[in-house]
């Protein structure tokens, strides 16, 4: 299909009809300066179309930061019960960075055990995704994902009247969302503009000294340096960064009873490797005490374990970790500064 352009109106006009058919979530603007949150919209009016990052990402949509996973029943005859809720979403509004951001944990959820809580929901899950307004804080262009040409329906590109969006479809369903939505063709000058966006957007300020490619091998060499140290002095275990990632995705799981001690439920919550009780086991011993090392595991994870287990980068570059944490920790500092430490070869010379 060509590259079509609509207007703001007809944006409102097709969120309207998306509503009438179920339940639709888009960004909204939070008190305070910067901040959007993602919540089930009510009048398409409230439909944010331009802003940089949400304080918590989509994957909350697949992944609720608490969860029901079963509920049982003890006594004569015991029974458990499997909880998967799902429903039908469309999630408006999502950034490059953040659909890099699902299609990772797709691949996580998926592994080994297939996560049906998750696998369910996702299935159910229509995305328009929407170009976005970088900060200082934002390096997708470090990571690759910049641009991104898979895992919407529709993704819209405002032209700079602001008035009109270039929208491609990326599926079928985008193209039967598209039915009855006044558009036209994109012009040449139109689909000319797109790709000088496009380039604007991938020359970022803030950027990794490296190709992210290289990273795993980069951080075989930065295990012992002293700058993890340096980073976590300042660190206050908050665990910010974790759950505000799009990327993470670790869960504690906890059994909850009822006061007569015959019903109960599982349910699972969000985790962090950067608090201080995720790596604690059951004798009392926590195999990662300090914040240093907590600090390295977590970056380890990121760029290097993760990255060679499913060859692809778990972070996506959207810096929401540094823009939400209290003493600017952040990515592209930590790296930056191990390569200067200790070079680009992968080895350690510091
Ligand atoms: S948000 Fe900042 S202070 Fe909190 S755990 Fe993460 S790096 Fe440390
Ligand atoms: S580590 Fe930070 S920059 Fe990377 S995906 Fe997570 S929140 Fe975004
Ligand atoms: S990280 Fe990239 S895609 Fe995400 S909001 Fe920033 S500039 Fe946009």
């Amino acid at each position: 299909m060509t590259l079509q352009v609509i207007s703001v109106a007809e944006i409102r006009g097709l969120l309207a009809q998306l509503m009438e058919q179920g339940r639709v979530v888009a960004p909204h603007k939070r008190p305070g300066d910067r901040q959007w949150a993602f919540e089930d919209l009510t009048d398409p009016a409230d439909a944010v179309l331009q802003y940089t990052t949400t304080i918590i990402p989509a994957k909350k949509y697949a992944f609720p930061p608490k969860e029901t996973l079963l509920r049982y029943e003890l006594g004569q005859a015991p029974s458990v019960t499997a909880v998967v809720d799902s429903e039908p979403l469309v999630l408006f509004g999502v950034h490059t960075c953040d659909l890099y951001g699902l299609t990772a944990l797709d691949t996580a959820f998926a592994d080994h055990f297939a996560d049906a809580n998750y696998l369910e929901k996702r299935a159910k899950m229509r995305i328009i995704g929407i170009e976005c307004v970088p900060d200082e804080w934002c390096f997708c262009a470090s990571m690759g994902t910049a641009t991104i040409d898979s895992g919407y329906e529709l993704f819209l590109t405002p032209l700079p009247d602001e008035e009109h969006y270039i929208v491609e479809v990326g599926s079928d369903a985008g193209d039967e969302m598209l039915k009855g939505i006044a558009s036209r063709e994109a012009t040449a000058g139109e689909v000319s503009y797109l790709k000088t966006h496009l380039n604007r957007k991938i020359t970022q300020e803030r950027h990794l000294d490296s190709d992210y490619t290289a990273l795993p091998l980069l951080f075989t060499g930065f295990a012992e340096s002293p700058v993890w140290e340096k980073w976590a002095e300042k660190c206050y275990g908050c665990g910010t960064c974790n759950l505000t990632c799009p990327t993470c995705f670790c869960w504690d799981v906890l059994d909850e009873m009822g006061l007569a001690l015959t019903t109960g439920e599982r349910r699972r919550e969000w985790d962090g490797c950067m608090l201080e009780g995720f790596a604690r086991v059951a004798t009392g011993e926590n195999f990662r005490e300090n914040r240093t090392e907590r600090l390295r595991h977590r970056f380890f994870r990121k760029y290097a374990y993760l990255f060679t287990r499913y060859g692809k980068p778990y972070c996506c570059g959207c810096g929401r970790c540094v823009r939400q944490c209290l003493v600017k920790i952040d990515p592209v500092g930590v790296i930056n500064e191990l390569i200067a430490a200790h070079g680009k070869g992968g080895a350690l010379i510091g």
